[in-house]
């Protein structure tokens, strides 16, 4: 199944989309937060709504740039 059929499919789609502070607007992920998580822990990452606005917009997703991003902060 290619994603946009993923998303016809997926029942969370609206709020996903209405939640998701991604920046990348050419993903053809976005929405699917369940193939973000994967894709972006198999290259050792997080998704963009881990990382505040101001952040994401860099596109570094590493686990190292969230601990550096959140280590003061929690
Ligand atoms: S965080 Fe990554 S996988 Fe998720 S929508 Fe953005 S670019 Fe795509």
């Amino acid at each position: 199944m290619n994603y946009g059929e993923m998303k016809k499919q997926c029942p969370n789609i609206r709020q996903n989309l209405a939640d998701c502070n991604c920046s990348y607007t050419s993903c053809e992920k976005t929405g699917l937060c369940c193939r973000c998580v994967a894709y972006h822990r198999q290259n050792r990452e997080l998704p963009a709504c881990f990382f505040p606005d101001d952040v994401e917009k860099g596109w570094d997703r590493s686990f190292r740039n969230f601990i550096d991003t959140w280590k003061d902060k929690v």
